[in-house]
C-alpha cells in the first residue's frame, strides 16, 4: 500500500508518501514560524495556504519517480488527511486539498485522527503490542490505551497542552517561538527553585507553574533556574501519570509522543521509571514527533487496509476531534 499523507492542524505543512511494502516513509515539510509571539491562527492558515501545494507536489513527485506501476496508474492508493484536532482555519485547507487531490487522482480519502497519529506511530516504530502512550505534544497532553475498540484517554491536561505552557512562559521572557528547545538549552545551568506540581489523579495542570514561572522571573529568580525546575516539575507530573496509568493498566510498553517528546529530560525521566518497573519504553525518531505527515501516512496506510475510507460528505473537519471519538479498525480482532 503507499499512501499520500497531509498534515497541518498547526505550524507543520507536510506531506508524506509512506510505501508498507518498504516501510519507507519520505517527509516533506515546510514550518510556519511566527515573527513574534504564538501561532496565530491567520497567520498560520495563510502559511497552510502557500505551503500546502508546495510540499504537496514534492510528495508526489517522489511517489512518481519511486512508483514501479504502469504510468496510467495513481502514484498512491489513497489521500490521508489529518481531520483535526487542530486549528479550524488550517484543518480547512488541508480538508479542501486532500479532498482535490483525490478526486484529481482518483482514490480514496481517509480521514485520520492527529492525536492518534502521534500515539500509532510510536506503536508503529516500537513493534510494541498494546502500549500506553504519554501524548505529550503543544497543544495536547493525554494518557491514552487501548480498550474495547477505541483508544481510552486515562488521563489529561485540565488546562493548556503541554508544549503551549512551556511556550507561554518563554514568550513572557521574549524568547522566540517555539520555546521548548530554549528551556531545554537553559536548563542545563540551572538549579531547582520550588514551583507548584499539580497531580490529580491521573489528571494534571500547567496554569498555576507557569504563572508562578513568570512571577519567579519577575521577582529575578535566574532564567536557567526556573527552565530547569519548569523541567522537572512538569516532566517528573507527566513522568508519574504515565507510571500510574502503566500501574492501572497492566502493560509493561510504554511509548511517547508529540513535539514535546524531542526533550532528552522527558525522556530521561520516563525510560528511568520504565527502566525500575521492567517495562519497555519507546520514543519515535524526532522527524515523527513533532507535527509532520509521516505519522499521517503510516495511519493512513493501516486505515486504508482496513477498509476504513470517508465518503465526501463525512470528510469534513473537526477541529475538537478526541482521540476517544476514533473507532478503531485496523487492529487484530482478537485485541478488540
Ligand atoms: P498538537 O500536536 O497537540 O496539535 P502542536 O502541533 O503545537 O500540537 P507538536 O508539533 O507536537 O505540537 O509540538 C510542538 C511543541 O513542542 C512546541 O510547543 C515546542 O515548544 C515543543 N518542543 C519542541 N522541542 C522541544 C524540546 N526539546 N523540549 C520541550 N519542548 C519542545
Amino acid at each position: 500500500t503507499r499512501i499520500l499523507g497531509i498534515e497541518g492542524t498547526a505550524w507543520a505543512a507536510s506531506a508524506a508518501v509512506y510505501d508498507s511494502t518498504t516501510d519507507d516513509v519520505a517527509i516533506e515539510s515546510d514550518a510556519y514560524e511566527p515573527e513574534s509571539g504564538g501561532i496565530h491562527p491567520r497567520e498560520a492558515a495563510e502559511h497552510m495556504h502557500e505551503a500546502i501545494p508546495r510540499v504537496v507536489e514534492a510528495a508526489l513527485e517522489h511517489a512518481r519517480e519511486t512508483h514501479d506501476g504502469p504510468t496510467t496508474e495513481p502514484p498512491v492508493d489513497a489521500v490521508a488527511f489529518s481531520q483535526g484536532p487542530g486549528l479550524g482555519p488550517c484543518l480547512r485547507i488541508v480538508g479542501t486539498a486532500a479532498r482535490a487531490l483525490s478526486q484529481t487522482l482518483e482514490v480514496p480519502l481517509v480521514g485520520v485522527n492527529h492525536m492518534v497519529a502521534h500515539l500509532e506511530i510510536g506503536r508503529h516504530t516500537s513493534g510494541f503490542d498494546s502500549p500506553v502512550c504519554l501524548n505529550a505534544s503543544g497543544a495536547n497532553a493525554h494518557l491514552l490505551a487501548y480498550r474495547n475498540g477505541r483508544y481510552r484517554v486515562l488521563g489529561e491536561t485540565m488546562d493548556t497542552g503541554v508544549g503551549n505552557a512551556i511556550d507561554k512562559f518563554t514568550r513572557h521572557v521574549g524568547w522566540s517561538h517555539p520555546g521548548g528547545p530554549k528551556v531545554e538549552a537553559a536548563a542545563e545551568d540551572g538549579e531547582y527553585v520550588d514551583l507548584p506540581y499539580v497531580v490529580k489523579g491521573m489528571d494534571f495542570s500547567f496554569s498555576g507553574i507557569m504563572s508562578a514561572a513568570k512571577q519567579r522571573y519577575d521577582d529575578g529568580t535566574p532564567v536557567e533556574d526556573i527552565c530547569f525546575s519548569l523541567q522537572e516539575n512538569i516532566f517528573g507530573m507527566l513522568t508519574e501519570v504515565a507510571e500510574r496509568a502503566l500501574s492501572l493498566t497492566g502493560s509493561d510498553e510504554l511509548v511517547l509522543g508529540g513535539g514535546v517528546g524531542q526533550n532528552a529530560r522527558l525522556r530521561e525521566m520516563l525510560a528511568a521509571m520504565c527502566d525500575q518497573r521492567g517495562a519497555s519504553f519507546h520514543a519515535p525518531a524526532a522527524r515523527f514527533l513533532g507535527d509532520n505527515a509521516g505519522m499521517i501516512a503510516v495511519l493512513g496506510a493501516k486505515m486504508y487496509d482496513a477498509g476504513d475510507t470517508l465518503e465526501l460528505a463525512e470528510s469534513r473537519v473537526n477541529p475538537n476531534y478526541r482521540p476517544d471519538q476514533v473507532a478503531v479498525t485496523w487492529r487484530g480482532r482478537s485485541e478488540r
